[in-house]
C-alpha cells in the first residue's frame, strides 16, 4: 500500500485501577504528578525522577524509557534487614509488580525493573513503594511515590487549547497549531456523527516517525500500528512524518483516535463490549480525510470473494497487516452504511446496546431490528452492487452440485435401466 498505511489498534481494555494501590482520583493525581515532575526535573532529557519522603524509609525512582526503572530507598541506619521488596503498579493495570530488593550496610535499597521484559504503558502514572521486614520481626513501609511515565527520549514542546494539549518535538509552532486546529475540526466532525462530549482535555503526542512512536506500544507488541489511544489515560499518540501527506495523516489519525477516546468517556466500562468492527468503524468514519485505499481493497476482495464475514470481526481483527487492513476497510464501509441507513440515533442506540452488554449479534437485532447477516447482505448489495440471487447461488454452489449428483445420478441410472429393460423386452 502507499504511505497511507497507518492503522490504529484498539485494545479492549476494561481494567480498573486498584483503589487501594491508587487512592486519589486519577486525573487529578496525574496532573499533580506532572506538575511535580515538571518542577523538579525540568531540563533532564533522559531520566526523570520523583522522590517520596517517608517518615521511616525514603523512596525514589528514575527511568530510562522502554528500558528500565531504577528504584532506590534509604532505611534509617541501625535497622537490621531480613528482606526488602519493591512494589509498583502502572495506571489502569490490575497487576502489581513485585521484586526482591537488595540493600547494603548503609541502608541503601535498590531494585531495577527490566522494562524490556515487562513493559508498562507509556504515559501512565506509576505508583511504587518499598516494604522491609526487620530481623526478629516487624515491618517498615515507605510512603507511596509516583511518576508519570512519559516518553522522555524527546525534548517535547507543548501547546494547548481549551480541549487539547499537543506535544511535539519536530516542527515549528505553526505545526503545533495545525495539530490543535485538526483536533478541533475532528471534535466537531465527531459531534455530527454522535452526540458525544469531551469530559477532560486530551493529550496528543505527535511523533515524527512511526518507528519512534512504536516504542510507546512496547506492551502491545505490534509492528504495524501507526497511531494509538489509551482512552482511559486520555492520551493519544500519532505518527506524522514530514512530507506532503503530513496534513492528510493528521486529518485521519487525530479524529480517529479522538472518537475512540470520546466513546470511552461516554460509555465507561461498557466501552470494552463494543464489537471491534463498530469501534474501529466509528473511529474511521470520523476521519476528516477518508482512506482512499480502502475502496480499492474492498473492490478487490469482493471480486476475489475474499471478504471477511462481519461476524468474524466482533471480537478481534486478523493479526497480520493485510488481513487487518481489509478488516478496517470493511468495518469502515459497513459502519458508514449503518450511519447512512439509521443516522445518528441508530448508531447511538447500537453503541448503547453493546455497552449494556448485548452480544455482537443481539445488539444489532435490538437496536436496528435486523440480523447481522441481513445488514451485511444489504450493505454488500448497496456498496458493491452485489446481486443477491447470484451471491446466494454462489454461496450455495457446493450444495447445488451435491444435490445435482444426488438427484441426477439415480435418475440417469433409472433411465439406463428402463432402456435396457425395453431393449430386453424387444429382444425377448
Ligand atoms: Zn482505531
Amino acid at each position: 500500500m502507499t504511505s497511507l498505511t497507518w492503522i490504529c489498534l484498539m485494545t479492549k481494555r476494561t481494567t480498573k485501577i486498584d483503589p487501594l494501590a491508587y487512592p486519589v482520583r486519577k486525573e487529578l493525581w496525574r496532573r499533580i504528578t506532572i506538575i511535580v515532575l515538571a518542577a523538579i526535573l525540568a531540563g533532564s532529557l533522559y531520566v526523570r525522577a520523583v522522590r517520596a519522603q517517608a517518615g521511616v524509609i525514603s523512596a525514589s525512582a528514575q527511568y530510562t524509557f522502554g528500558e528500565e526503572i531504577v528504584f532506590r530507598g534509604v532505611i534509617p541506619t541501625g535497622i537490621p534487614v531480613e528482606s526488602a521488596t519493591l512494589f509498583f503498579v502502572a495506571e489502569g493495570e490490575l497487576q502489581t509488580h513485585t521484586g526482591a530488593a537488595t540493600w547494603d550496610e548503609r541502608g541503601q535499597l535498590l531494585y531495577i525493573a527490566d522494562l524490556t521484559q515487562s513493559p508498562i504503558r507509556a504515559f501512565s502514572t506509576v505508583v511504587y513503594w518499598f516494604e522491609v521486614t526487620k530481623k526478629g520481626g516487624g515491618e517498615l513501609k515507605s510512603e507511596r511515590g509516583a511518576f508519570y511515565y512519559e516518553d522522555n527520549r524527546f525534548d517535547w514542546q507543548a501547546r494547548e487549547s481549551k480541549d487539547f494539549r499537543v506535544h511535539w518535538y519536530e516542527g515549528d509552532t505553526a505545526f503545533a497549531q495545525s495539530l490543535l486546529d485538526v483536533a478541533e475540526l475532528g471534535l466537531a466532525n465527531i459531534q455530527v456523527i454522535l452526540p458525544l462530549k469531551l469530559n477532560s482535555p486530551v493529550d496528543i503526542y505527535a511523533y515524527a516517525s512511526a518507528e519512534e512512536m512504536r516504542a510507546t506500544l512496547q506492551h502491545l507488541g505490534k509492528s504495524w500500528v501507526g497511531a494509538h489511544t489509551d482512552p482511559d489515560l486520555g492520551v493519544m499518540v500519532v505518527s506524522l512524518p514530514r512530507g506532503p501527506e503530513q496534513r492528510l495523516e493528521m486529518e485521519r489519525q487525530i479524529p480517529h483516535e479522538l472518537m475512540h477516546l470520546m466513546l470511552y468517556q461516554r460509555l465507561g466500562a461498557g466501552y470494552g463490549n463494543i464489537p471491534i468492527w463498530l469501534n474501529e468503524g466509528l473511529a474511521s468514519i470520523a476521519e476528516l480525510y477518508p482512506n482512499p485505499d480502502y475502496l480499492i481493497l474492498l473492490n478487490k476482495a469482493v471480486k476475489e470473494d475474499n471478504m471477511l464475514p462481519m461476524a468474524s470481526l466482533c471480537e478481534t481483527f486478523p493479526r497480520d497487516a493485510s488481513g487487518a487492513f481489509l478488516a478496517y476497510a470493511e468495518a469502515t464501509s459497513f459502519t458508514r452504511f449503518l450511519y447512512q441507513q439509521y443516522g445518528t440515533a441508530g448508531l447511538e442506540s447500537l453503541a448503547r446496546a453493546y455497552a449494556d452488554g448485548l452480544s455482537c449479534e443481539r445488539g444489532v437485532q435490538i437496536a436496528l431490528d435486523r440480523t447481522l447477516t441481513q445488514l451485511e447482505r444489504q450493505w454488500r448489495q448497496q456498496a458493491f452492487r452485489e446481486d443477491a440471487l447470484l451471491t446466494a447461488l454462489t454461496n450455495l454452489s457446493p450444495w447445488i452440485v451435491i444435490l445435482a449428483l444426488v438427484l441426477i445420478f439415480p435418475l440417469g441410472l433409472t433411465l439406463v435401466g428402463t432402456r435396457k429393460n425395453a431393449k430386453n423386452g424387444r429382444d425377448g
